[in-house]
């Protein structure tokens, strides 16, 4: 390819002149000089590949052009042009490092041959040279491909970068998050093992500079000779050096730097080009180990905690074929992991039947699924599931997380529980109605009989209408809880909804000379739409506690009740009585539930009757809680519906 620089240096006019015009000839681009000095001059503007010098000249002669273009250009090729006399000054100058020799006179088709071999090697040299960085750069794309640790990849990557930018020695140092400093993490050349694990603050020298503004920094010569770092140490023959911040997304990860010593010529444009290359590669790198290292703790942290885990866990593909599943599935199921794992969840779960069929579960579309797996073969075993739905942004189904607990205990509490209930209610039901059906026959002979048989009478009277009530109240409470009590509802207004209900503890009210307020707000709601019966229940179990956990003296009650919206009403019953820590407010509502006869001085009934009147009113769509302080009472209220 012509058109190729060459500076002919000959303070022979004739020689000088015949080379140009030759060269000129064959397209080159030729410029001419007389002197050394003159040449030196013009290498400073501009760069030539190759310069075609006489060997003996005044002043600074071939050799001194020679070693100067080694030194400054070593990209450029000396020709050396010497007299046949002088052949040994020849061979001198080829181990300083010419290209090579042509003595003259020489024929003019030698030098055009002699240029063009020595445009030719550069030629080559150029291509090995960028063929070495692309393959450079291949190994370290290839290396953070196989996401190597962190430390072993950036080594690779500095040592790399020096090598192909025939630097002397370069580092990487990565930001520190939570020191606020630069830290070198991997470094190549002379100085790598001093220079592993210092730091340097941001705005802190060459690289805390790059750092901070977020710039490329090339440093040519002496720092002295930079109005930047002038003031800074100058570190042991460094001359030449490039810094590259480590940048993705926006976000800082550290420097790069590579660096010449004196005896080399200084970074160009390219090289910085190249080691921006690197840098973009580092910073990809840097920012997938650390994602992959969190990932790798969050993986890690996830497992432990799914292999410690007391419930069964299961995870699933959006097929049910099982990913991961923990040792408390597998004594659970009977199952062993290896067995499990890449095969369907069902053919696991065949001696179960699910509450709800596996076809339908596979149809819902809620995000949380509950349902119960209950063993139909050999000793009873209840799973309570929760299986939880896994799905990408666009909404399309990944898989499933199931968390699975053993119930069997609670279950088996809760059959006990409510076949105990329902025999205890229906045979103490009973014989009692028929004993409290044939007092009233005895209370008409009362005239007949003597004082302390009718004190036994209202004894047993009074103890026996307890222990129906209690009797009602668990009866209730069981067919409540299998569902089987039926709520009948029909429109009825409040204020004799409240009337009717305080006749029916009237004895109680009475006997214990509480006074009842209803407030005037009842007349003015109207009516409610529910099961009369039921909603006379509430009111009298709450009254009656009013009354009964009342340690005051004026035992007082208020019932009052405002409507709420179109479709609810709020009702109010509030007493003068002990008032209930805060801590016991949701728990005064479970079955059997009593607040320690410390706090209300007594323990009557047997804990249902709020519990009770929790169901009845959610029954009815209404919403039941308390309000209290200790020492100032308590307020129930609960909500009702107004319509269907
Ligand atoms: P019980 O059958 O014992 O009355 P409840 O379910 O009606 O059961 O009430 C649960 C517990 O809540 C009672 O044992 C009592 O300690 C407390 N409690 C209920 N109502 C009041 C109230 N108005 N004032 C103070 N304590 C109350």
């Amino acid at each position: 390819m012509a058109g190729e620089r060459i500076l002919v240096v000959d303070d022979d006019p004739n020689i000088r002149e015949a080379c140009v015009e030759y060269l000129r000839i064959n397209q080159y681009n030729v410029h001419e000089s007389k002197n050394g000095e003159e040449c030196l001059q013009l290498l400073k503007k501009d760069y030539y590949q190759i310069i075609l010098t006489d060997l003996m000249m005044p002043g600074i002669d071939g050799i001194g052009v020679l070693k100067a273009v080694r030194k400054e250009y070593p990209q450029s090729d000396v020709i050396i042009m010497t007299a046949y006399g002088t052949i040994e000054n020849a061979v001198e100058a080829m181990k300083l490092g010419a290209y090579d020799y042509i003595t003259k006179p020489f024929k003019i088709d030698e030098l055009g041959i002699l240029v063009k071999r020595c445009l030719e090697k550069q030629r080559l040299a150029r291509e090995v040279d960028e063929l070495k960085e692309v393959v450079n750069l291949y190994e370290v794309s290839k290396a953070i491909g196989s996401l190597m640790d962190l430390d072993q990849l950036l080594s690779r990557v500095i040592k790399l970068a020096t090598d192909t930018l025939g630097a002397d020695g370069g580092s990487i140092m990565l930001f520190e998050k939570e020191t606020g400093k630069l830290i070198v993490r991997a470094a190549a050349g002379r100085r790598e093992d001093m220079v592993m694990g210092k730091k340097l603050d941001i705005g802190e020298r060459v690289a805390g500079y790059a750092a901070e503004k977020s710039e490329i920094v090339k440093i040519d010569g002496s720092l002295k000779d930079d109005p930047r770092f002038c003031n800074l140490e100058q570190f042991d023959g460094i001359q030449s050096g490039i810094t590259i911040p480590l940048v993705r997304k926006d976000k800082l990860f550290g420097i790069i730097n590579v660096h010449r010593t004196e005896k080399k010529d200084a970074f160009t444009k390219k090289d910085v080009d190249l080691l921006s290359i690197f840098a973009a590669q580092s910073a990809i790198a840097i920012d997938n180990a650390y994602l992959f290292s969190t990932l790798q703790q969050e993986k890690e942290k996830i497992e432990a905690v799914f292999r410690g885990m007391e419930d069964g866990a299961i995870i699933t593909d959006a097929q049910l074929n099982i990913i991961m599943l923990n040792s408390s599935t597998e004594k659970l199921l009977n199952v062993k992991r290896k067995e499990c794992l890449g095969n369907n969840l069902l053919g696991f779960v065949s001696d179960f039947q699910p509450s709800i069929p596996w076809k339908e579960l596979e149809k819902k579309e809620e995000k949380m699924v509950n349902f119960d797996l209950v063993r139909t073969s050999g000793k009873a075993l209840f799973l309570s599931v929760v299986a939880t739905r896994i799905r990408n942004e666009q909404g399309k189904l990944l898989g499933q997380i199931m968390v699975l607990r053993n119930v069997t205990d609670e279950k088996k509490e809760e059959i006990v529980k409510r076949n105990f209930l329902s025999l205890i209610s229906h045979k103490l039901r009973n014989p009692l109605t028929t004993i409290l059906g044939y007092l009233p026959f005895l209370q008409e002979k009362m005239k007949v009989l003597g004082e302390p048989e009718k004190e036994v009478l209202k004894v047993i009277e009074k103890e026996g209408l307890i222990l129906s009530s209690h009797v009602d109240k668990l009866l209730m409470f069981t067919l409540l809880e299998r569902k089987f009590l039926e709520i009948k509802k029909e429109k009825v207004d409040v204020k004799s909804l409240v009337e009717t209900s305080l006749e029916m503890i009237a004895a109680l009210i009475k006997v214990n000379q509480a006074e009842l307020e209803i407030d005037s707000s009842l007349g003015d709601i109207g009516q409610v739409y529910v099961d009369r019966l039921k909603i006379q229940d509430v009111i009298e179990n709450l009254v009656e506690n009013a009354i009964k956990f009342n340690d005051k003296k004026e035992k007082r009650v208020k019932i009052s009740g405002r409507s709420l919206d179109d479709k609810f009403i709020q009702m109010e019953i509030a007493d003068n009585g002990p008032g209930i820590p805060s801590e016991e407010h949701e728990k005064i509502f479970q079955k059997f539930y009593q607040v320690e006869e410390y706090f209300t001085g007594k323990i009557e009934g047997i804990g249902l009757g709020l519990a009770l009147a929790k169901r009845l009113v959610e029954a009815h769509g209404g919403k039941i809680w308390i309000e209290s302080k200790l020492r100032q009472g308590s307020t129930f209220y609960f909500t009702l519906p107004k319509t269907e």
